[in-house]
């Protein structure tokens, strides 16, 4: 569903971050990256969803190019939605017209019929008695879950999620990720950027180790993270786990 070839992105600096990422994809994977702090997992992630451009490679989408000069942001952005560490919610706007205010603008939905479906999410995460809030007035935990929601009413192809618990509070954690939970389930498509190696070793179909601006070492999480064959892969696990 989504490859990645040989991408290659530097930011100012003579230091590529990705030099030279290949990976793909399936349709109904969970494919979850993990590597030490700066190793450009937030980055490949912006790169496939084109909030930053690659200086070389390729990235495709069921098999269109979607990097590089000439490709449709818009169309991409609507196929490949993302949720960050922080959030980002609409701070004027309450939670439903957060949800609302893409599919009315991109999607051209009527207001009438973005709502209802915007009510739909909200009460699959069961927040629809918050509709009308303003997102100040919902824990870390409910803003994280209605950001979740904000990106699936745009029905995208690819969902990429980055790092979306680490600036939650334990005891919120694990509300967020049951809905991860719940859309692998369903067989959504996601990427995911995460420290939990727990949660990755639960629902990863792969995981791809970045070291060193590459996929270093990937597999399924049984042989990751039990019998990583890299000596690399082995200390960054003994640090972290
Ligand atoms: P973390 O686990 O801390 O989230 P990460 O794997 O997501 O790290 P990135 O955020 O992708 O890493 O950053 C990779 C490298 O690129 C870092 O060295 C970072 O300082 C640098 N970098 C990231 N964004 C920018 C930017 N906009 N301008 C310049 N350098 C950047
Ligand atoms: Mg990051």
């Amino acid at each position: 569903l989504v490859e990645i070839r040989d991408v290659r992105k530097t930011y100012g600096g003579v230091v590529p971050v990705l030099n030279g990422i290949t990976l793909d994809v399936e349709e109904h994977q969970v494919v979850c990256l993990i590597g030490p702090s700066g190793c450009g997992k937030s980055t490949l992630l912006r790169c496939i969803n084109g909030l930053e451009g690659i200086d070389g490679g390729e990235i495709r989408l069921h098999g269109d190019r979607v990097s590089g000069p000439g490709v449709d942001l818009d169309a991409l952005r609507r196929d490949v939605g993302i949720v960050f560490q922080s959030f980002n919610l609409f701070p004027h706007m309450s939670v439903v017209d957060n949800i609302t205010a893409a599919p009315i603008k991109v999607l051209g939905l009527g207001r009438k019929e973005a709502r209802e479906r915007a009510m739909e999410l909200l009460a699959r995460i069961q927040l629809d008695k918050k509709a009308d809030e303003f997102p100040d007035r919902l824990s870390g935990g409910q803003q994280q879950r209605v950001a979740i929601v904000r990106a699936l009413a745009m029905d995208p192809i690819v969902l990429l999620l980055d790092e979306i618990t680490s600036a939650l509070d334990p005891e919120l954690v694990s509300e967020v990720l049951n809905i991860v939970r719940d859309l692998r389930q369903e067989g959504m498509t996601m990427v995911l950027a995460t420290h939990e190696m727990g949660f990755a070793k639960e629902v990863a179909s792969k995981v791809c180790f970045l070291y060193g601006g590459v996929v270093h070492e990937e597999g399924p999480p049984a042989e990751i993270f039990s019998d990583p064959h890299d000596e690399r892969t082995r200390s960054f696990l003994q640090r972290i786990i």
